[in-house]
């Protein structure tokens, strides 16, 4: 499943920066989910929880953002609002996805010793 390969890739990652820094824990992730990434969140939140037993993220919250879509011009940055014709006016071109797809890690609060 989609999402227990993202939250292995995230715990994982997280375990990285721990070692990284000499982390004795993680207490929170936060991480931020468009809209349009097909991303479960409550899949995501399951995953999680069954993943982080026995890692360095065993007592971590999971924070999750969701984002929503925005689109605006490639060519002179015109916000285009959702539900108009995905073009830009001035220029008439395709408006271009500027958030709404992202699967980010934003923060890990950690202890370090
Ligand atoms: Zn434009």
């Amino acid at each position: 499943m989609h999402e227990y390969s993202i939250v292995q890739a995230l715990i994982e990652r997280v375990g990285t920066e721990a070692s990284v820094r000499h982390a004795t824990a993680v207490h929170r992730l936060k991480v931020r989910i468009g809209e349009l990434s097909g991303v479960e969140v409550d899949l995501l939140t399951t995953a999680y929880t069954a993943f982080r037993e026995r890692t360095i993220c065993e007592r971590a919250e999971l924070d999750v953002r969701i984002v929503p879509a925005r689109w605006e011009c490639p060519d002179c940055g015109a916000p285009i609002g959702r539900g108009n014709r995905l073009a830009c006016g001035a220029c008439a071109v395709p408006a271009r996805l500027a958030e709404g797809d992202e699967i980010m890690l934003d923060q890990i609060e950690m202890e370090v010793r």
